[in-house]
């Protein structure tokens, strides 16, 4: 298991950008807030403090509602659909040039091992600005061939257009920060519509960056205003807010009721990407060389900081053994350490009080009559680590399995029965219903599994398959909408039908 955590030095243009004033970017200027407030930064694999940002507050949000309002009814509304899409691919260019910072901060604020920081901000952060470029200019509305009976005597013509729904509210959580602002503003600006962005108060750099990047490539004043700031004062100001069109929300279950409670004073629109706690099935005749690692990978990704994250295995008796050994060897090599590190497989949890939670999840496991197969433990030292943790001989009775922990606890359940309809109630006996996956060689059992899960996305023979072009949302109570993909730009429209008599 891993040696204690080192500490590494940033890079000088990451010590630059962090010691920076930090302010809030409104109206397309870099501005104070309108009352003095400061957040501190962590980097939680040392707990030293790397920043201290501007707190932004209800009134701050005023006036970047303000802001986006008179960008998306002046400039940006005449600036045409290519013009939009070239401004997409040059935030997308711009954000590759600054890779090596924008990686360097993200590690610093969040924690996460580099490669996933390097792998995640090209991949979800480049290829999602650019894939949501290529929609801009392929937003149609449709020809409908009816005739409406008050134009019974002559002749008509009726189409749909499909316009921006106006100013979207964007609150994100901080386990993959820069990654999840992203996802809200690509397919806000394809749809043509102007976003306040309110990134979490734990994880507010990356944000701040995106804010030079957005001045650097063009994009008018106004169409993005970033307000870091607390959930309960400016996130729940935004959600509230009369002069914002719809919230586009990316957090937990309890937060997403208040964000609908909020949002009925105007009844915006709202999607809500929320919590999971994802089953990942195995079959007797599976390829456990693909399983073991596959579900060690789906269960500690981000430290099981992760929505999708496979923290439910079901497994077959007759592999189960093999299973979990095979697992809690990978789980018992991972390196733990400070993410800029390359020696480190994991890195921290976000938060004292984040480590807190889960470990408290753990004690709940020990006494839940669950083998502890390893981990178990936070290591002592400075940074909020926990080794990944494998409990075997679960239930779903249990808390561990049918909460979510957000931490890199993974719960091992056996089955024998071949009805798959058992096999799939179990796994669907959460409030969530994410993602989940089916490992097998039989095609017709993988098939009626994936019938069986009640999940907004399930896989066969891997975990977690995510693309910019693959819709992505939850089922029952995790979440609201999709995102990802063309049905991604739906929520970010209105249809408006018009019937022409002549
Ligand atoms: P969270 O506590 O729900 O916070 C998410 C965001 O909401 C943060 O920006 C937070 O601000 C803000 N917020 C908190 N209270 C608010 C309120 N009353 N009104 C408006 N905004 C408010 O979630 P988290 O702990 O940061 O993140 C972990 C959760 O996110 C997990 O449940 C995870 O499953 C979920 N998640 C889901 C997905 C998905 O795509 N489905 C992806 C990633 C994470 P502060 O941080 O400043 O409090
Ligand atoms: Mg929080």
């Amino acid at each position: 298991m891993s040696a204690a955590p080192r500490s590494i030095t940033p890079s000088q243009a990451a010590r630059d950008f962090l010691a920076r004033r930090h302010q809030l970017f409104i109206g397309g200027r870099w501005v104070d807030p309108a009352e003095p407030g400061s957040i501190e930064v962590f980097d939680p694999a040392s707990e030293a403090r790397i920043a201290t940002v501007a707190r932004g507050g209800p009134r701050d949000i005023d006036h970047a509602v303000a802001a986006a309002r008179t960008a998306f009814e002046g400039e940006w509304s005449r600036i045409g659909s290519h013009q939009r899409s070239r401004l997409l691919f040059r935030l997308a260019d711009e954000l590759e040039a600054h890779l090596d910072l924008a990686v360097e901060l993200e590690v610093l604020d969040n924690g996460m091992p580099r490669p996933i920081a390097h792998y995640s901000i090209a991949k979800f952060g480049c290829d999602f600005l650019r894939y949501y470029g290529g929609w801009c200019t392929k937003i149609l509305g449709e020809t409908i061939p009816v005739q409406p009976h008050d134009v019974a005597n002559g002749e008509s013509l009726t189409y749909t257009r499909r316009e921006p729904i106006g100013v979207v509210g964007a609150i994100v959580p901080w386990n993959s920060p820069l990654i999840m602002a992203v996802l809200k503003l690509a397919p806000a600006l394809a749809a043509g519509c102007t976003v306040v962005l309110k990134p979490a108060e734990l994880t507010p750099m990356t944000a701040l960056l995106l804010g030079d990047i957005i001045a650097k490539v063009g994009i008018p004043a106004g169409v993005v205003n970033i307000v870091p700031g607390y959930g309960h004062d400016a996130g729940a100001a935004l959600a509230a807010h009369d002069g914002v069109d719809k919230i586009a929300f990316t957090g937990s279950t309890e937060v997403g009721r208040k964000i609908l409670l909020a949002a009925a004073g105007n009844l915006k629109r709202v999607t809500l990407e929320l919590g999971g706690k994802s089953p990942f099935v195995v079959f007797p005749d599976a390829d456990l060389t693909r399983v073991i690692p596959g579900a060690a990978r789906g269960a500690f990704f981000l430290q099981g900081q992760n929505c999708m994250a496979s923290t439910r295995l079901f497994v077959h008796d007759d592999v189960f053994e093999p299973v979990v050994e095979g697992i809690a060897k990978l789980a018992g090599a991972f390196r733990l350490g400070p993410g800029l590190s390359p020696e480190s497989d994991l890195g921290p949890l976000i938060s004292a009080e984040q480590r807190q939670r889960v470990m408290g999840y753990i004690g709940d496991g020990r006494n839940s009559g669950a083998e502890l197969v390893c981990g178990g433990d936070a290591p002592a030292g400075k940074g909020f680590f926990v080794r990944p943790t494998v409990f075997a001989h679960t239930s779903m009775d249990m808390k561990i399995a049918r909460e979510e922990i957000f931490g890199p606890v993974l719960c091992v359940q056996s089955f024998n029965d071949s009805d798959l309809k058992a096999v799939a109630a179990e796994a669907n006996k959460t409030i969530y219903g994410l993602s989940g996956s089916v490992w097998t060689r039989d095609i017709s059992v993988a098939h009626r599994m994936v019938n069986l899960i009640d999940s907004g996305q399930v896989s066969i023979n891997c975990h977690a398959a995510v693309d910019p072009a693959i819709p992505f949302g939850g089922n029952r109570q995790s979440g609201w909408g999709r995102e990802f993909g063309r049905e991604g730009l739906d929520p970010y429209l209105k249809t408006k039908a018009t019937t022409v008599m002549f």
